[in-house]
Parts: structure tokens; sequence; C-alpha cells
């Protein structure tokens, strides 16, 4: 069994820490206050690489592999970049690009690819609706083929990067009979003749990734769009995403620790009370203790998942269970690091206050903890039935 990870993929994590710590760190504080999308700091990861990671080179992309790719965004958010920002790069690059690349033909692959490796044409995806979340099968967004077009109608709910993508993957409904298999994946353009954005979210958290509804009245989709055959957009997300969403965008998760746990450290050497620094009482040392605990058993979880997923070996339980427990330690470690800084720690300058903030999503999107234990329960007792969730 080999644990380490190899000198190139040390370097290239500590080039996109540094570049993360010196370019992106400083944008985040301005844009998390106003809540706003950060261009500029969007603009730099797509000149550095960090789209094209997962994607083939024919397309503009590192053919860098899952593992490489979660490194990444690890020491993305390790060196301070925000997990609203780690989030747009997730819908973008994971929850967008991934399935375009891995269903989509070659001429959808041609067209989308290369502007999402880059990061010029930002993307979105769409499953959620305002009465379709854990059970997403009841998605009621539907879309009729008529002659070369589908016609979209519905709803979509709490989409990221909803009000600036220029494409999303879209789910609907194309046959209401054949359940789980009358389901289909579309790529929508956002100037797409019927397709606009709906209310945009103002959010607890994740605040520099933007968040609205999509509203589709009769919009006009290209029957080419139509992603993968038709009925089988429960594959789509299930086979193809879900892996890819809780492996790259959890690293991002793990980054976002190490960031709490780093500056907890830092921060106990440096504050002294009762005459001396805080790290020389028993209650600090045993908190710092935990959170490394938690950060080395979410490290091993995400990077069994990642390895796995490089070679191809079906990963669902163990991406479950890595999604499950890293974003329920993940809010222990963030809690941790706020008591740690105390009253300081409760104040919007401290980094470790957004990342309390953004870690509470982990145990609520893609997947919320209670559907994730039954998920897994299911799996483990075998009482899942054939064609269900
Ligand atoms: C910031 C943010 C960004 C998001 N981005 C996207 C995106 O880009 N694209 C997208 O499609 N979606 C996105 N989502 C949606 C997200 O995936 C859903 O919020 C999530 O799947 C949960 O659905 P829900 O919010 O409707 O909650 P519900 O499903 O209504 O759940 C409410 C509560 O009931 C519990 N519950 C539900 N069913 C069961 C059950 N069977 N057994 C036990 N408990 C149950 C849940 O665990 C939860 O505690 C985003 C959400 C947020 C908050």
């Amino acid at each position: 069994m080999e644990f380490s990870i190899n000198e190139e993929q040390q370097a290239f994590m500590k080039s996109v820490f540094n570049f993360s710590k010196n370019e992106i760190y400083p944008l985040m504080e301005e844009f998390e206050k106003k809540g706003e999308f950060c261009w500029e700091a969007w603009k730099k990861m797509g000149e550095f690489g960090m789209m094209a990671l997962p994607f083939p080179e024919e397309y503009g992309g590192a053919n860098a592999g899952v593992l490489t790719t979660c490194l990444g965004m690890e020491a993305l958010t390790r060196g301070g970049a925000s997990g609203g920002l780690t989030l747009s790069w997730g819908a973008h690059t994971i929850l967008c690009g991934v399935p375009i690349w891995l269903i989509g033909n070659e001429e959808q692959k041609k067209k989308y690819l290369p502007g999402i490796a880059s990061g010029e044409k930002l993307g979105g995806f769409g499953l959620t609706e305002p009465n379709a979340g854990s059970d997403a099968a009841s998605v009621q967004t539907t879309a009729v083929k008529k002659g070369d077009k589908y016609i979209l109608n519905g709803t979509k709910m709490f989409i990221t990067n909803g009000p600036i993508a220029s494409q999303f993957v879209v789910i609907a409904v194309t046959d209401k009979k054949a359940g789980h298999f009358g389901i289909s994946a579309f790529i929508v353009d956002a100037d797409a003749p019927g397709f606009s954005i709906g209310k945009e979210l103002d959010k607890m958290g994740n605040r520099t990734s933007t968040t609205s509804e999509l509203i589709f009245e009769d919009c006009e989709v290209p029957a080419a769009n139509l992603l993968g055959p038709e009925g089988m957009g429960f594959v789509v997300v299930g086979k193809t995403i879900l892996e890819y969403e809780r492996s790259c965008l959890l690293a991002a998760g793990l980054g976002g620790m190490e960031n709490t746990l780093d500056e907890s450290i830092k921060y106990a050497k440096e504050r002294v009370q009762f005459n001396r620094p805080i790290a020389q009482f028993q209650a600090i040392q045993e908190k710092i203790a935990n959170m490394k605990i938690a950060v080395e058993g979410a490290r091993m979880a995400l990077y069994r998942v990642a390895w796995m997923k490089d070679n191809n070996i079906p990963a669902m339980l163990e991406a479950c269970l890595a999604k499950l427990f890293m974003s329920e330690v993940g809010l222990k470690v963030a809690d941790d690091g706020v008591q740690i800084h105390g009253g300081y720690g409760y104040m919007r300058e401290y980094p470790v206050e957004r990342n309390y903030r953004d870690v509470k999503l982990g145990t609520i999107g893609a997947g919320t903890s209670e559907v994730q234990r039954q998920v897994i329960g299911k799996m483990l007792l075998k009482t899942k039935k054939k064609g269900a969730k």
C-alpha cells in the first residue's frame, strides 16, 4: 500500500498554495463582504489552469487525473481561496464540464469543453427545484421534443453560478411515465430563447459564489444539446457526477479544514493570556489535536476515493462515506477554529469566521447527511430496489 504522493504532485500543490496565498486570498475579504463573485480571481484561476485540471488535453485540459485535481483544490483553499470560489469552480468544472466530457458527443465536447477548461465560459448545473431537493427524481421541469428542438418549462432552485454562467447542464423530465428512466440531461445556453435568471439568493456562507433560480418558459433547446441518450439523465447525475463531486469538491473542504488548523496553530502561539501563549493550555492543545485527527481522517477518506477513480474502480460507497465523514468533521474543525480564536474568531476579518460559515453547506449540498446515511445503509444492507435511487 502506497500512501505518499509523488514529487511532481507535491511541487504542484506547493505552486497552487503559493498562487492562492499571494494572488487569490488578498481578493477574498472584499468580495466576501460584498457577497459577490470575484471575476478577477476567477480569471487568475483560469490562467493558472485550475479549470483545465480534469479534462483531456485535446479539449484544452491538463489531463491531471482525479487525485491531482483534488490536490490542486485542496492547496487552493488551504492557501486562502474562499469556499464560494471553490464552490463556483465545482459547479463549473465538475457539475457542468465533467458530464459534457464523459457523456457528451464529439461535437458537444468540441463546442463546450475548451471554454470550460479555460474558465472563459462559466458553467452551472440545474437539478434541484423548489419542490425537488433530496427527492431529486421528483423533478417537474419538462422537456418536450418538437421537431429539432426540445421545449423546456419549469424552475430550478439554488443554482450555483446561476446569474453569471454561459451554459448549464439541466435535468428535465422527457417521459413522465418512465420514472427514473424518463429523466434526461440537456446543455442549455444562457442565451437560449425562453431562459431567464430568477431570484438571486443571499446566503449565509460561500458568499463569493452566486446562487439563483433558473426559469424556463417555453425555452428552446436544440435537440443536438441532449446530453447522452434520452431518459438517461439520472445516469448522467449518478454515475458521472456524484463520485467526482464527492472527491474534487470535498478536496476544497479538506483545504478549508487545513486552513483553519494552520490559522489556529498560528493564533494559539501568538495570543497571550495569563502571561503565556494560549498554546500552552491543555484545552487548546486538545482542540488542535482533535482538529489534526479530523484533517488526517478526511485526507485518507478523500484520497482513497480519488485513487479509486483514477484506477477505474467504482467508488460510490467510498464517495458517500467520505462526503458524510468530511462534511461532519469539517463542522467540528471550523467550530474549534473559531473557539481557539475567541472573540476575534467571531469577527469577519479572520479567515476562520468565513470557514465556519462556508463549511455548513457540506452537510446540505450534494446530498444531505440524512440522505447520505440512508444511501450508505441501503448499500450495506442491499435493500436498494433495481432502478431506484
Ligand atoms: C449554496 C447552495 C448551492 C447549491 N447549488 C446547487 C446547484 O448548483 N445545482 C443544484 O441542482 N442544486 C444545488 N443546490 C441544492 C442542494 O443540492 C439541495 O439543497 C440539497 O440536495 C437538499 O435539498 P433541499 O434543500 O430541497 O432539502 P430537502 O430535501 O427539502 O431536505 C430538508 C431536510 O429533510 C431531510 N430529508 C429529506 N428527505 C429525507 C429522507 N428521505 N430521510 C430523512 N431525511 C430527509 C434532509 O436531510 C434535510 O434535513 C445548492 C444548495 C445550496 C444551499
